[in-house]
């Protein structure tokens, strides 16, 4: 066991904290407790120094082992069991919620949808609050017990205080969660009402609540565990060993993830680097990232890209056009200045991928597709369908190859989009609405409304019969 452990040898500091501002090249210890560049004010990315096994099958047996027969709460994790890979040491104070460990779904409906020959979904909301962003909490939180504070903080309204305030009542912090007031949704607090986070509605918008994040950053009793924070990625790149593990170790061609904050293309991309550098993979794949068309800064900018910025030989640009007033239904991803553009558009260059955007009515109808598939998801999830078939029918991705959706959060995440959409009053999230203008619901093309029927046994018959 021992032997295996250490496989995978580690230099006297096993990881820094580097400056993702090439020019700046700051860098910093990993316990310093500081969220951005002291020097220029860029984001952070956790710099793990690792040395490649001699023999790559010793430790893919040993996370394998962990997961089929799990002797602690650490190897039950589907973040700790990588712990050779983590900037983390033996003795760690691990927080879990035995995160990870999620599904590969075979969808034949929505590959058929996409046009391919064959497509997996791997399920994040299968995980602990029901969505992508508890692996990296587990790392984040463990971090925060690490650095001594006694309260987590994060401005957000919906998936990341939920996994917060999960999070933090494991690790008897206190979870504080900064929302402007009036405007987010009672059903979206709930999960962090119950797990007993203190909630404060703050008389402002959401601009004043993440100025306010960064202000109780500076208190030492405080940790903010926001998108910016570096070592949640480091518990969401474990997705990518997980994937692979599932895969037999075979590159998939393709995978396809959501585009929000980009903190989770960062993590998967940040993993897939780590797996090649190591020699437990030989390629990358093609990673591509899918945005929706209201909220789509990074898809935009792909699009202004030269050839050579493509290929990665030219350098990428420095600024990135944020969008003004985000509209999309699919919440998860309704961010118009994402904090880790730089990091994610850097992976998928290096993959050779592409970053699009599609509309509100393709992610409507791919979500309701991938129900069909009794799969099912919140509608951020359903771009990456939605994605696969624009880029299948533009001929980025052929129909025979390989390609992998990573689905984010759970379809009862949701359920009022859900409802909506299959009665056909589901509508969009759009400018006209603000201006006055009655926006057209979205006609879902697999709509499947509920029935009223008499109280008779020919009445159901009926209503069966009109279904088959
Ligand atoms: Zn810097």
């Amino acid at each position: 066991m021992e032997k295996i452990a250490n496989a995978v040898a580690r230099t006297t500091e096993k990881a820094v904290q580097q400056c993702v501002n090439h020019a700046c090249g700051a860098s910093y210890a990993l316990r310093e407790r500081l969220y951005v560049c002291a020097k220029c004010g860029e984001t952070l990315e956790i710099e793990c120094r690792l040395t490649p096994p001699g023999d790559p099958s010793e430790i893919r047996a040993r996370w394998a082992a962990a997961r089929a027969n799990p002797k602690s709460p650490r190897d039950a994790s589907g973040v700790w069991r990588f712990l050779e890979l983590l900037p983390f040491d033996e003795d760690a104070p691990f927080v879990t919620l035995f995160e990870g460990n999620t599904p590969l779904f075979r969808a034949p409906r929505s590959a058929n949808y996409c046009g391919l020959a064959d497509l997996r979904l791997k399920h994040q909301g299968y995980n602990p609050t029901g969505s992508f962003k508890d692996t990296g909490m587990a790392s984040a939180i463990t971090q925060a017990v690490i650095s001594g504070a006694r309260t987590a903080v994060c401005a957000s309204t919906g998936n990341t205080a939920a996994s917060l305030a999960a999070y933090a009542a494991r690790a008897n912090f206190l979870a504080a969660i900064l929302l402007p007031r009036g405007q987010v949704s009672a059903a979206k607090l709930a999960q962090s009402l119950d797990y007993g986070a203190l909630v404060l509605e703050i008389d402002g918008n959401f601009d004043d609540c993440m100025r306010l994040i960064q202000e109780l950053g500076d208190d030492p009793a405080i940790y903010v565990a926001n998108s910016i924070n570096p070592f949640r990625i480091e518990g969401q790149k474990t997705v990518a060993f997980e994937l692979m593990e599932q895969c037999s170790w075979q590159v998939p061609d393709h995978v396809v993830v959501p585009g929000g904050n980009m903190g989770n293309s960062t993590a998967l991309g940040k993993g897939f680097q780590e797996l090649l550098a190591l020699g437990l993979i030989r390629r990358l794949p093609r990673l591509s990232v899918i945005q929706a068309e209201g909220a789509a800064p990074v898809a935009r900018l792909f699009a202004t890209l030269t050839a050579a910025q493509r290929a990665g030989d030219e350098e990428l640009p420095e600024k990135l056009q944020a969008v003004e007033n985000p509209k999309t239904l699919a919440t998860a991803i309704k961010i118009g200045a994402p904090v880790s553009w730089k990091k994610a558009l850097r992976a998928v260059v290096r993959s050779r991928g592409q970053v699009i955007a599609v509309t509100e009515q393709e992610i409507a109808d791919a979500k309701a597709i991938i129900g069909r598939d009794s799969i099912g998801c919140e509608p951020a999830s359903a771009t990456t369908v939605a994605g696969i078939k624009r880029l299948v029918a533009a001929g980025h991705i052929q129909p025979g190859e390989d390609v992998v959706a990573v689905l984010t959060g759970h379809m009862l995440k949701d359920p009022d989009y859900i409802s909506n959409y299959h009665r056909g009053t589901l509508v969009p999230d759009s400018a006209s609405k603000e201006a006055g203008a009655q926006a057209a619901p979205i006609r879902g093309a697999f709509q499947n409304s509920p029935a009223r029927v008499a109280a008779t046994k020919s009445a159901i018959l009926a209503a069966l019969k009109q279904r088959q």
